[in-house]
């Protein structure tokens, strides 16, 4: 048998979304029916065809498994659980006889339909990224139920290619799945590796004989700490699963990738199953001290977390280091690249100057491509490339704007007292009387629903057909709208619906110094949701007030307070592409500096309660134990920092949501905000004995209405929930919220389930009094 070399330049994965968004736009045709079954596997075979074209004409070796065959048409996650079968029980009726699903049976499992609960989705690793949790049960029946990655490779094939089949790998599919809801308690997913290894290697068997040579499993569970699963048994899984697949007969070359950090002690257990490659993160892991081998080690050294060019020279020596650790050493990028964008040269509204310094998935793939040719011929070979990547960073540390001497400054000045506010106890009997407010206070998280008007009418002021004044009286009828129905209602305190926002981070880049917008930089977020983050290049101030006009003429229609809505720090850096040459600490405290600023003008314009989410704070939580310290350090520190300047009568309140917030719960308290709203509904207020148990002495209002779905919570449900929370937490601390902003709710469901909480509420605060 042949010996097929891994290819010297690789990546780990492509964006799947297409460069115009266009898998986004015929997943969604087919879900409205517009297109059918046929028509969208046509244009996903279209798009998968376009992208190994593109992949080759930038470098990657078109024959020699250089390509990744990573396509999906929602979550890699997804796909991996439905190719071996793992479909919970309630979907079973979607399953065909011979075990697999049609499109809209997979596209059910991810979105549900009206009498079942889609799959749990949560983000990956620490990223903005979210995949769907598989549900194992100690009886899923797992089977090669699909054959997409087999027909992939085959289409790969008739178009003159060979590329090689990605899927998750089976340590990481179980690490990342839940249990069942009918298992018994103390039942792990990863009980059931042996079941599922078979599967893997029926696989492998499979896809040998479509012609793949090499296969990709991704392990990046393997780097995580945040697995709540004995690490002895994390490795005793890698070496009983990659000892079973490296020892079958039939199967591709393997290659295990482990993005997101370093695999520390999984690297010399996976190394000595005797797999073929192993891919290792360098732009976040580090070089494995002391580790020798002579399997092919992958160096992720083009970071496919970030959008900058990066230092090529730097990268090039990583390589050569990493050639100490094993004869055989390739380049890749250190993750997929569906975290950023396709392309630099799309986006020529921005300056040139600074798209020299920029790198999407296209200009890393060309720097792979570079790299490996260095690898191949010499250093020498590729000295231009590498002098150019230099030039670029030296003209981005020297531009206008990369540093500003009056930003630097001011946070060079900051002492402790900064950060801090006056004596909570004393805080909150002067808001008492300040703000009058009854027990168990109603109101919402700040966004009212957006509808075809308020898009439209944002959408024709932003192309110039519609004038300032023209869009800024729109804007205010649709605050009074909302005004006028919350005071209808008979929540307590006000918002003004957010109308003139798109997105809460890419609001607030538009409106500071130091940001730029790009016109297709789409990403995925999930399935076929996409998220334009704006690109943080430079020193982050506030040339003008941002939100204190629409705030104080909404406090002008009401007598009720009005709670003013900025985004914080830490979710505008998560939810943005962050400058890569500073700490973000420092960024962190230069967004927190200009919030400050608001905060002081709001204050200064009457504004009583001021809200800054911070729904980001678990994401950014580094995956390594011994990053997580400074983490909290410096983005509780830059939450400080931006509410810490405000009087004792002010009330800060702050969002979190999207994750579990256990491990979070004393950070959160060290925020010191007055009043946190927090996701809780869907898990029945999980969170209230955390909350409880801590001791957590402010105010805090655990969601009672689950707005990720169109259903209405009853009345009575409503009561049972602030039961819980008042059952744990001492009556006067909870506030009565629902679980995150109502922007993507319609109005119906929005009205009748805002109207249960108030009469929810008034039922409870009358059994309390009475
Ligand atoms: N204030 C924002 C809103 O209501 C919060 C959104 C979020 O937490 N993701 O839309
Ligand atoms: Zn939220």
């Amino acid at each position: 048998m042949t010996d097929p070399q891994f290819p010297v330049g690789t990546i780990l994965g492509y964006p799947r979304i297409g460069r115009r968004r266009e898998l986004k736009r015929a997943v969604e045709a087919f879900w409205a029916g517009t297109i059918t079954e046929g028509e969208l596997e046509t244009r996903a075979a279209e798009l998968r065809g376009e992208m190994r074209a593109r992949l080759a004409a930038l470098g990657l070796d078109a024959t020699n498994s250089a390509i990744p065959e990573a396509f999906s048409f929602y979550d890699q996650v997804l796909d991996a659980a439905v190719t071996v079968g793992a479909v919970p029980e309630r979907f079973a009726d979607l399953v065909a006889a011979d075990g697999s699903l049609d499109l809209a049976g997979y596209f059910t499992l991810a979105r549900g339909d009206s009498d079942r609960a889609p799959l749990e989705m949560t983000k990956w690793f620490d990223s903005n990224y979210h995949y769907l949790v598989p549900e194992i049960a100690p009886d899923t029946q797992f089977d090669l139920a699909s054959v997409r990655l087999l027909r992939e490779v085959a289409e790969a094939t008739v178009s003159g290619y060979r590329t090689r089949p990605v899927i998750v790998g089976p340590v990481t599919l179980l690490l990342l799945s839940k249990a069942s809801e009918s298992a018994p308690d103390g039942f792990r997913p990863l009980d059931r590796l042996d079941d599922l290894l078979p599967v893997y290697a029926e696989l492998l068997a499979a896809l040998t004989a479509v012609g793949a040579e090499w296969v990709q499993l991704d392990e990046p569970a393997l780097v995580s700490e945040s697995i709540d699963i004995p690490r002895t048994d994390v490795l005793g899984a890698v070496d009983r699963a990659y000892s079973l697949l490296a020892a079958s007969e039939v199967r591709p070359r393997i290659f295990v990738s482990a993005a997101y950090g370093d695999l520390g002690d999984a690297l010399p257990v996976l190394d000595a199953t005797g797999v073929d490659a192993i891919g290792l993160d360098l732009a976040r892991g580090s070089l494995p001290e002391g580790f020798r081998t002579e399997t092919i080690l992958v160096g992720g050294v083009v970071d496919g977390r970030n959008i900058w060019r990066g230092d090529l020279a730097a990268a090039f020596g990583t390589l050569e280091v990493l050639r100490e650790h094993s004869p055989s050493v390739a380049v890749s990028t250190s993750t997929s690249l569906f975290h950023v964008p396709h392309d630099v040269d799309d986006e020529q509204q921005l300056p040139q100057r600074m798209r020299g310094w920029l790198a999407f998935a296209d200009q890393k793939v060309a720097q792979v491509a570079t790299l490996a040719r260095g690898l191949a011929e010499g250093r020498a070979a590729i000295t231009t490339e590498v002098d150019a990547a230099t030039a670029a960073l030296a003209d981005r540390a020297s531009a206008d704007g990369v540093r500003v001497d009056a930003v630097r400054q001011r946070a060079a000045t900051l002492g402790p007292a900064d950060f801090a506010r006056g004596d909570y106890a004393v805080r909150a009997d002067l808001q008492a009387a300040a703000l009058g407010l009854p027990l168990l206070p109603t109101t919402t998280i700040g966004s009212f629903p957006q509808t075809g008007d308020i898009r439209r009418t944002r959408a024709s002021f932003a192309r110039g057909d519609l004038s300032e004044a023209g869009y800024t009286e729109a804007m205010r009828d649709e605050i009074r709208r909302v005004v006028a129905l919350q005071e209808e209602l008979g929540l307590d305190v006000i918002v003004h619906g957010e109308p003139e926002r798109n997105d809460m981070v890419q609001y607030f880049a538009e409106n500071l110094d130091g940001f730029a917008a790009t016109q297709h930089g789409w990403v995925q977020s999930y399935g076929s949701r996409c998220t334009r983050p704006s690109i943080l290049w430079g020193d982050v101030s506030r040339p003008a007030p941002i939100t204190v006009d629409w705030s104080t003429f909404t406090q002008g229609l009401t007598d009720k307070p009005v709670k003013g809505m900025l985004t914080g720090p830490v979710t505008i850096l998560a939810w943005s592409f962050v400058r890569d040459d500073q700490p973000l600490r420092d960024t962190a405290n230069q967004v927190a500096l200009a919030l400050r600023d608001e905060i002081a003008d709001l204050e200064g314009a009457g504004i009583r309660i001021i809200q800054v989410d911070e729904p980001a704070l678990r994401e950014l939580l580094p995956l390594r134990r011994q990053d997580q310290p400074d983490y909290l350090d410096w983005s509780v520190g830059a939450f400080r920092l931006a509410t810490a300047g405000v009087d004792d009568r002010t009330q800060i309140h702050t969002h979190l949501c999207y994750s579990e917030f256990g491990v979070v719960l004393d950070a959160i308290d060290r925020l010191d905000a007055d009043v946190t709203s927090i996701e809780a509904a869907r898990s029945r207020m999980e969170v209230v004995p955390d909350v409880a148990a801590a001791g957590f002495p402010r105010g805090i209002g655990p969601g009672v209405y689950d707005i990720h779905s169109p259903r209405v919570p009853g009345v009575d449900e409503v009561v049972s929930l602030i039961d819980i929370a008042i059952g744990a937490i001492p009556e006067r601390q909870v506030w009565v919220n629902p679980d995150c902003g109502l922007k993507t709710r319609g109005y119906d469901e929005t009205v009748q389930s805002l109207r249960n909480i108030v009469a929810a509420t008034a039922a409870v605060r009358e059994r309390i009094s009475g």
